[in-house]
């Protein structure tokens, strides 16, 4: 079968195309025929090595699974032959408490589709059967497959660990990537009232026009983007700050109100922050972490996209040949939205 894949860790060009033998299922696994798959910013720290991880060679990435399932071995967890299905992304170890209980996120042996094993840029991918949901009918293949990360997080940042309620006002710093583009759309649907931060002008008109309440950033200073947020939250700040960055968290203390909560889901400026404690408990402030999504997440998420009728933004269309050209658009930060792969 076809496949793009890389021998040795470094930039986009050591993704190759490649023909490797279709993979059969092993125990509690599916084979799953590739509609379509997407790029995300963990296929690119997978590919230049730096997840530390032993990958046995070639490695296969791509972590957004959408597809029909050709073979079924042992467990059916819900599914069919012939179904179309996604994937979720982390799945856990199936026997600890947390796994039994749906819970998968919190095991502590979790693994990740296109991480820890072979990915979505092949013809047939085999995942375990525990990541797979049926998709609600409203949407096409290419829409699912923006889908699995970059919504999961944004649901489990807003629903599950944000609390998100109506009413109440969100920042989402990182607004124009594709979990802050996921953020916006779920939290104008929840009825918040919605800040963006973009450092990118061209994407911050974007922003507007998709309906962010305010849009601030471009090259404005952290003190400045603080004035504006306080400013427009009665000098109290925001009851909720989604914040992927880390490095920045110091910021996103001083933006959430008393007794606001701060979810992080990404290090993209740094794993270490600076961070004054006193105004952690003085503020009564809740800083939780969250990474990826369970399967029934997963599914609740899409289930909201569906009822709202909320279609994720797309960038661009590619074919699974172009993965490298595509990493290379993903790293240039240029792209508003998915960047999809169809093999
Ligand atoms: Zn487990």
């Amino acid at each position: 079968m076809r496949a793009v894949g890389f021998r040795r860790y470094g930039g986009p060009e050591v993704l190759e195309s490649m023909s490797l033998p279709r993979p059969r299922p092993m125990e509690g696994n599916a084979i799953v025929r590739l509609l379509c798959t997407s790029v995300n910013r963990i296929d690119t720290l997978v590919r230049n090595g730096g997840r530390n991880l032993p990958l046995a060679m070639p490695h296969v990435p791509g972590c957004d699974v959408v597809g029909i399932v050709e073979e079924i071995r042992g467990r059916s967890d819900g599914v069919s032959v012939g179904d179309l299905v996604v994937a979720n992304t982390l799945y856990g170890c199936g026997g600890c408490a947390s796994c039994r209980n749906g819970d998968e996120v919190s095991c502590s042996r979790w693994k990740m589709v296109g991480v820890d094993i072979n990915g979505s840029y092949e013809e047939f991918v085999r995942v375990p059967t525990s990541t797979l949901v049926r998709p609600p009918g409203l949407f096409s293949a290419e829409e699912l497959a923006a889908m699995p990360i970059s919504l999961s997080i944004a649901w489990r940042a807003l629903r599950v660990v944000g609390k998100a309620k109506r009413g109440e006002t969100v920042v989402i710093r990182g607004a124009s990537g594709s979990s802050g583009i996921f953020g916006l759309l779920l939290a104008k649907a929840m009825g918040l009232r919605t800040i963006a931060v973009s450092r990118d002008a061209i994407k911050m008109k974007k922003l507007r026009e998709m309906g962010a309440d305010i849009v601030i950033g471009g090259g404005e200073t952290e003190a400045g983007i603080a004035d504006t947020i306080l400013g427009a939250t009665d000098g109290e700040g925001a009851d909720i700050v989604i914040e992927p960055f880390g490095a920045t968290l110091a910021q996103s203390i001083r933006l959430a109100r008393h007794g606001g909560r701060i979810v992080v889901y990404g290090a993209l400026a740094g794993a270490a922050a600076n961070i004054d404690i006193k105004q952690l408990y003085l503020k009564n402030i809740s800083v939780a972490g969250t990474h990826n999504s369970s399967r029934g997440e997963l599914k609740e998420a899409m289930g909201f996209l569906a009822e709202m009728r909320i279609r994720p933004v797309i960038a661009k269309v590619m074919g699974l040949e172009e993965a490298a050209r595509a990493h290379s658009l993903l790293e240039g930060g240029r792209c508003f939205g998915k960047i999809l792969l169809r093999p």
